[in-house]
């Protein structure tokens, strides 16, 4: 979901293993795969031969990030933390007309009205339960599966987002959800916006969904007409542009935007999913889930240190 995840394969675990299969040469992966396959309906791959001694060959790579984030207390108070942050940074931006969070922002801003930019996926809608079906039933992401959660509108707000976002509400702050969903998810996002109580005091026009020139493109935009008081994001696309980067480079990005974090952008956990991980598969979301998966094994070997 990347967020959300901007390919559209539909190839459940059955087609990695049929692949597997298919390749099966005496390699201990595919040995171990083909055990994998037999036994789970999510049919994770296993590592590579040696990379992960005694690794249980029936897992799903998202496991163990799903437990932690729909269970886990750290979870909770590192996202309440992270909103109660935002609002201590709102209200030092609205006193403070010099403040921009935007690289976008340009010009003469202090004299615009104040606005919030906000990531959706994992930032405000909590879409655990869909990650859950993936691990249970659906292998991977997948447009289709994907677009059916969204029509269910019944992700539940991640904790501290519908306070937060009141309280900005209240302050006169114009709050624009900035998504990479498909313009043909708008109306079950907004549905599920809708039910959740979320500021939608422009309709539709505050949530800004997929464009070719991506969130940077949207920043742009809103900057133009408001002074961009806060980003808040679980990506690093959220904030900066060239996000889609070797993981070096996207640590040095963050580095260079030392003095931002936790001030003017705020930045929520996402073990899931996100350009963190496609970076490892080169954001080829096309390929086989079990290629995805040795590639991400190279990459724990390429930097395992800081
Ligand atoms: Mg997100």
């Amino acid at each position: 979901m990347g967020d959300i995840r901007q390919h559209s394969r539909a190839p459940l675990a059955r087609r990695g293993c049929g692949r597997l299969s298919s390749l099966a040469g005496g390699l201990a992966l595919v040995a171990l795969s083909l055990g994998a396959c037999a036994e789970t309906p999510g049919g994770a791959a296993p590592p590579e031969s040696g990379a992960a001694s005694g690794t249980p060959a029936e897992t799903h790579e998202m496991l163990n990030a799903v437990l932690w984030q729909t269970s886990s207390a750290e979870y909770e108070a590192v996202v309440r933390q992270s909103f109660r942050m935002a609002r201590m940074s709102l209200d030092r931006a609205m006193a403070d007309p010099s403040w921009s969070a935007a690289l976008e922002q340009t010009g003469a801003f202090a004299g615009l009205p104040p606005a919030l930019i906000l990531d959706l996926d994992e930032t405000v809608l909590d879409n655990t339960p869909y990650e859950d079906r993936i691990i249970r039933v659906e292998g991977e992401f997948t447009r289709e599966g994907f677009r059916k959660w969204c029509e269910e509108a019944k992700a539940a707000a991640t904790p501290g987002a519908q306070e937060f976002l009141r309280y900005a509400d209240r302050q006169g702050v114009a709050v624009f959800y900035v998504s990479a969903r498909a313009e043909a998810e708008r109306s079950c996002t907004l549905r599920n916006l809708k039910r959740l109580g979320l500021p939608l005091r422009q309709g539709s026009d505050q949530v800004l969904l997929r464009a070719k020139d991506g969130k940077s493109g949207h920043r742009r935009r809103v900057a133009a007409r408001y002074r961009v008081v806060l980003l808040v994001g679980d990506s690093l696309e959220d904030f900066v542009a060239g996000s889609k980067a070797a993981p070096d480079q996207r640590r040095l990005l963050a580095r260079a935007h030392a003095d931002r974090w936790g001030r003017q952008w705020i930045m929520l956990p996402n073990p899931m999913y996100g350009h963190w991980e496609a970076t490892f598969y080169d954001f080829d979301y096309s390929l086989p889930r079990a290629d995805k998966l040795k590639k991400k094994y190279r990459g724990l070997k390429a930097t395992g240190t800081r």
